[in-house]
């Protein structure tokens, strides 16, 4: 198994009892959420062309809604609650 290039880390878990495990870990380009690569676990992961990076197969990152942009929508929804008094 060759290092998942992209948006990753190297995560080792030291056990008292054995070997430490060595795993790569990568970020969800959707939600930015970290996850140990594990083959074999049986997760469905996703990749997303757009953002040309893994996603984490969380029903809501199967839409390519990059993170940066779900910010600016969540921004902009409250500018316009603002600015039709509707913000409390
Ligand atoms: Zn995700
Ligand atoms: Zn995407």
């Amino acid at each position: 198994m060759g290092r998942w290039k992209g948006t990753g880390g190297y995560q080792i878990t030291v056990r008292p009892e054995g070997p430490p495990i060595e795993r790569d870990t990568t970020q969800c380009v959707h939600c930015m959420g970290h996850w140990a690569v594990e083959p074999g676990s049986g997760r469905t992961r996703g990749w997303c062309p757009r953002c040309g990076g893994p996603h984490c197969g969380a029903p809501a990152c199967w839409t390519c809604v990059p993170f940066m942009k779900q910010i600016a929508q969540q921004e902009a929804r409250a500018r316009l609650g603002e600015s039709l008094g509707l913000a409390r």
